[in-house]
């Protein structure tokens, strides 16, 4: 059957000696196991299945941006001459999940061989290792292939071998290490470029007045994306966030487009302001390419590599420059490796014993906290927020608050347009919730990807930001009826976790804080905290010891 659809091209093709799986964060036209394919006799499995889009909600941008985006890649495909059997969401005979699309896929086109890339999300490695299992069982001559997958510069071995017999896992030695085998940023001595592996006091710079960022490149919707908008409000009618407005890149051209932008127009300033918050300016001189490399649509070398050639041309300065590059070469490999070494529990830890529930207003920004209002607001309207608002204002929260860490988890991998597991899993328990104490840890030990808790009191959002400047609250008060509740939440959580935290080396001097402040004192801020989290529906409980 000829169809315009390219996606229907191969709707009926009856054979494959081999079949490769392609899942939607996979979308790299690069890939090892594409170069294997012969495009006469092999074909591509691409599936549109509920159970994915669904097994945690979903903000609507997020899920418009995968099933485009696959979309795109799949025509892409077609186009260079692959064959392609796309199973469409609203396909009627779509069995809405993987295994049960495979087994169909594999029963229609009997191949001998099925292939795929290894995915980022253990509970998908389990459904694909059981499939396997079965199908290769059924027939002798079945094989059942998963390879490693080359758009990162560490293979997960690499990682669990640097991580092996390490009393810590610190992201500035693995980083450190990283820039000395790749090369990047070193002088021909072995001596970092500039004389220092970080310039991190060069990169903490505040905003004295509003700031005029140039407005970043977002890709309009065309007719594929349209169609998946339509699709998606008429299949989510209830689904989270704001579609209107939707311009992340969803094919490989705009993403290399918004790369080039990225460049020119905001990493020369990238570094310096990299923690700094501002209302209504929810990307400032950030990326925005985080959803462009966690979908494979670039690679992190050729962002590395153009970001290597700003700072050749004079165009960014050495300090912008290597913020940018620690953040491809070292933070993102050094958590994918995290969340892989430690194992499909990781997610679910939960080192502070939190158990109270995420706050309503997570899911629609409607709290008169200025602070939270706007990045979640943001998170509502762009699905998107840069990283300091997630660790500081939105994560921090959720923390101090004593809220469930699976929870915010599972918050996270909804909301954001660039969530994936491996990403988020050790972002937000790990980095953020601080929950990641592995379950046999010595005592002291409270987390793998933290040496302390990234907790604070209004006082860093007033110092990075103007959002107190417009809030009801005073963030100068700890307790009071208009006290920033950031103030009282931040010293009960010590409060709480002050034995736990008492073996911590890093927390000695702000304990000392603690134990200076008379019972009164203490009993005062813990029945504010309680108050507070009666008022913002953090019932449960909060915890006081792991
Ligand atoms: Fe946030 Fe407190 Fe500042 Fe208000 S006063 S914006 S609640 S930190």
């Amino acid at each position: 059957m000829a169809s315009d659809d390219p996606l229907k091209k191969h709707a009926r093709i009856r054979s494959a000696e081999t079949l490769l799986i392609v899942l939607g964060d996979q979308l790299d036209l690069d890939a090892p196991t594409l170069r294997e394919l012969d495009r006469e006799r092999d074909a591509v499995l691409m599936m549109e299945v509920r159970e994915e889009a669904e097994h945690v909600p979903s903000h609507k941008q997020r899920t418009v941006l995968f099933l485009s985006a696959m979309r795109h890649f799949a025509a892409e495909l077609v186009e260079r001459g692959y064959r392609v059997r796309y199973v469409k969401l609203d396909d009627a005979a779509n069995t809405q999940s993987f295994a049960s699309e495979v087994r169909r896929a594999a029963s229609t086109l009997s191949p001998k061989r099925i292939m795929m890339l290894r995915p980022g999300e253990h509970r998908v490695v389990e459904t694909f290792e059981e499939f396997a299992e079965e199908w290769c069982a059924e027939a002798e001559d079945r094989d059942f292939e998963v390879k490693e997958d080359d758009h990162f510069f560490t293979t997960i071995d690499e990682f669990a071998e640097w991580a092996s017999g390490r009393k810590s896992m610190i992201m500035e030695f693995f980083y450190r290490e990283q820039r000395k085998k790749l090369g990047y940023l070193m002088d021909s001595d072995g001596k970092p470029r500039g004389g220092k592996w970080n310039f991190d006091k060069q990169n903490r710079e505040v905003f004295k007045r509003a700031p005029r960022p140039k407005k970043p490149y977002q890709p309009r919707p065309d007719d594929i994306t349209r169609e998946v908008m339509e699709l998606v409000e008429r299949t989510w009618p209830d689904g989270y966030g704001k579609l209107e407005g939707f311009g992340w890149p969803v094919k490989r051209a705009e993403a290399l487009r918004a790369l080039d932008d990225f460049i020119e127009s905001r990493l020369p300033r990238f570094g310096a302001y990299e923690d700094a918050m501002w209302t209504e300016q929810p990307f400032l001189y950030h990326s925005l390419l985080s959803s462009s490399l966690n979908l494979k649509l670039i690679s992190p070398r050729e962002c590395v590599e153009k970001a290597l050639d700003a700072l050749d041309r004079g165009v960014a300065t050495l300090n912008n420059v290597e913020g940018f590059v620690r953040q491809l070469i070292g933070w993102r490999e050094y958590i994918r490796g995290v969340y892989f070494t430690e194992g499909p529990d990781y997610p679910m830890r939960n080192g502070l014993g939190d158990e109270g529930r995420l706050p309503d207003f997570y899911w629609n920004a409607e709290t008169d906290m200025r602070c939270l209002s706007e990045c979640l607001g943001a998170v509502v309207d762009h699905a998107y927020s840069h990283h300091i608002p997630r660790l500081m204002v939105i994560g921090n929260f959720a923390l101090i608050a004593g809220v469930e860490p699976r929870q915010v988890h599972e918050w996270f991998l909804a909301m954001y347009v660039d969530a994936v597991e491996w990403a988020t899993a050790p972002n937000v328990v790990g980095m953020s919730q601080h929950a990641d104490r592995r379950p046999d840890a010595a005592p002291g030990e409270t987390g793998v990807v933290g040496t302390k808790p990234y907790a604070s009191s209004g006082k860093y959002i007033k110092r990075m930001s103007n959002f107190c400047d417009n809030c009801r609250y005073d963030v100068n008060k700890r307790t009071g009826e208009d006290a920033c509740p950031f103030n009282a939440l931040y010293w009960d959580f010590l409060i709480r976790h002050r034995e736990t935290f008492r073996k911590n080396n890093r927390m000695a001097m702000i304990l000392k804080n603690v134990d200076r402040m008379n019972e009164d004192t203490r009993a005062e801020i813990t029945v504010a905290g309680k108050r507070l989290r009666e008022r913002f529906g953090i019932v449960g409980g909060a915890g006081s010891s792991p």
